[in-house]
């Protein structure tokens, strides 16, 4: 739900753009009025499945081996997120560094970011 590409500076390389983790090992759901087909909603409905009638989920994460329909890339080389800017909430309350990022990472093979080398290590 890697979720800090874009604002990492170019000499600090924020850790996601060569990770993607952890968008490919939840099911990422949120109430459905994030949904832009809701008025206030700004996630794109072609990219989400319902989950239950209130609630809808990033298409690809709803299944046994998630990956979100909006990430691009490939895990643990380049990713980005397709939608940035009109993510889900969960994808933008994730945080880097965290249980769950580092459960993600050591799903994919990666070392968790406590280990890992800090960058121009
Ligand atoms: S698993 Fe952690 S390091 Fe990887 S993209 Fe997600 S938040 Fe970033
Ligand atoms: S919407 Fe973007 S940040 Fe959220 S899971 Fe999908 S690719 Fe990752």
């Amino acid at each position: 739900m890697a979720r800090h590409y874009p604002e990492a500076e170019p000499e600090e390389e924020s850790p996601c753009v060569k990770c993607g983790a952890c968008c490919a090992n939840y099911r990422v759901s949120f109430y459905w009025s994030e949904v832009d087909a809701h008025p206030s909603g700004t996630v794109p409905v072609a990219l989400t499945v319902p989950v239950s009638l209130y609630h809808a989920a990033m298409r690809g994460t709803e299944g046994a081996r998630p990956r979100c329909a909006a990430l691009e890339g490939d895990i643990g080389k380049s990713v980005r997120c397709g939608i940035y800017d009109v993510r889900p909430s969960p994808c933008r309350g994730f945080v880097a560094g965290d249980e769950r990022c580092d459960e993600a990472r050591i799903a994919h093979g990666l070392v968790p970011l406590g280990m890992a080398p800090a960058p121009g290590e």
